[in-house]
């Protein structure tokens, strides 16, 4: 067992509840519950939303958005003209991808747009399938996404940094920046290195640069970046993802593969993302003060009161460290911030399988830095969970006095 101030109950983890802030009910946790903080689930932000009452409903009749087709003249034909609209504002509002001249491929989450970035950038015919890297840790479902088709135009080739392009040639790397699940801000790794006739193509996954989770630098300007509407606004279950593309051919060649494995991307959803996504943007434009009622302040509120408490716990029991983020100026919010990721990327001072600890120890389940290309003594928390799961998180978590034999 491991040291804590109190045993859990020893009812076999697989036998006992799961909490992970979402088919959650109650307003308390019993300490039989395991908490599920694996998946990066955004309940997080479900209060604010239901705070804002009719003010993002949307009636759609009957007769509303049937057709297959948005606009047979624009690269991506199932783009709904006024989520294109919206995302471009949005971008213009934050300040933090270049949108100008850029063109837009609306997809079902992002998830669909990192796979259809990789049919864009390969071709068929070569003689290997193309590598494709990340630097470790990396996101844990990119090894999956890219192979689990075979694809005979690429693979998956691990850790960027490991990566030697005399040996493989050509590669497609992805940056994920800030990155899940560290928190860190990314460049390119293997696009840096010496070596100019191997040439690498680049995908920035974009997903968490947002001001509630990072300082606003810079408008990002790369050829393929791509968002997602699950951790922009925390709206994950309408599944829409966009990229903003500089060469028309390429996103043309997204909007093909998104043709091909859907047919194009729900209008229901599309209008609703428009229609969230104006009500933030008019939350700015209306305000010209610093409001902390509005979604990203608000929001970055919520995670700087989250991230001070899990450090507060994390310092005092001296078995876990977290990783030292700058202050950076955000140029959103005009002020110096430090980052306040989505997840919690915790080191267990000692080389142990931090999953198993932490699961067996306290009934917590968060997901093991083996996934990510990095060992076990690392674990992934995620920072989105619903209040009540994160309170009891931290309590459990600072019931933690050691790491016993056999944990
Ligand atoms: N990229 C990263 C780095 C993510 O963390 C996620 C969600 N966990 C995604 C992409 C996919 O998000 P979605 O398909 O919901 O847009």
């Amino acid at each position: 067992m491991c040291g804590t101030d109190q045993n859990p109950n020893s009812a076999s983890a697989n036998k006992t509840p799961t909490a992970n802030g979402n088919g959650f009910r109650g307003s308390s946790v019993s300490p039989d519950t395991v908490l599920n903080l694996e998946q990066g689930d955004p309940t997080v932000f479900e209060p604010y939303w239901k705070k804002m009452g009719d003010k993002c409903s949307l009636v759609i009749s009957g007769g509303q958005w049937m057709s297959y087709v948005s606009d047979f003249t624009n690269v991506c034909f199932f783009l709904e003209p006024q989520f294109e609209d919206a995302v471009r504002r949005l971008h213009r509002t934050v300040g933090n991808a270049v949108v100008d001249g850029r063109h837009i491929v609306v997809g079902t989450g992002s998830t669909q747009l990192y796979q259809a970035a990789l049919y864009a950038l390969t071709s068929p015919g070569g003689a290997e399938p193309i590598s494709v890297v990340s630097a470790a840790p990396y996101y844990s479902s990119y090894p999956d996404e890219t192979d689990y088709l075979r694809s005979g135009l690429y693979r998956w080739a691990g850790d960027a940094y490991a990566f030697d392009k005399k040996e493989h040639g050509d590669y497609i790397e992805v940056v994920n920046t800030p990155n899940n699940p560290d928190g860190t801000n990314r460049k390119a790794v293997v696009r840096n290195r010496p070596d100019d006739q191997v040439k690498g193509k680049l995908i920035h996954d974009l997903a968490y640069y947002w001001p509630q989770y990072t300082p606003i630098t810079a408008p990002v300007d790369e050829d393929i970046m791509y968002f997602t509407f699950s951790k922009s606004t925390g709206h994950a279950g309408s599944r829409i993802g966009w990229a903003i593309v500089k060469d028309k051919e390429i996103a043309k060649k997204m909007a093909k593969f998104v043709e091909l494995s859907s047919l194009g991307v729900s209008k229901d959803s599309q209008h609703r993302a428009a229609k969230i996504m104006g009500v933030i943007c008019d939350g700015y434009q209306n305000c010209k003060a610093k409001n902390p009622e509005l979604f990203f302040e608000q929001c970055q509120n919520l995670m700087t009161q989250r991230w001070k408490r899990l450090r507060e716990v994390v310092n005092r029991n001296e078995i876990f460290s977290l990783p030292k983020y700058q202050e950076e100026y955000c140029l959103f919010s005009g002020g110096l911030y430090e980052p306040q990721p989505a997840f919690a990327w915790l080191k267990c001072k000692e080389d142990i399988d931090a999953e198993k600890f932490i699961r067996g120890c306290i009934k917590v389940q968060g997901r093991t830095g083996r996934k990510f290309g990095t060992d076990q003594k690392y674990l992934r928390i995620s920072m989105l969970s619903k209040d009540e799961v994160f309170d009891q998180f931290l309590e459990r978590l600072s019931t933690i006095k050691a790491i016993s034999n056999g944990y």
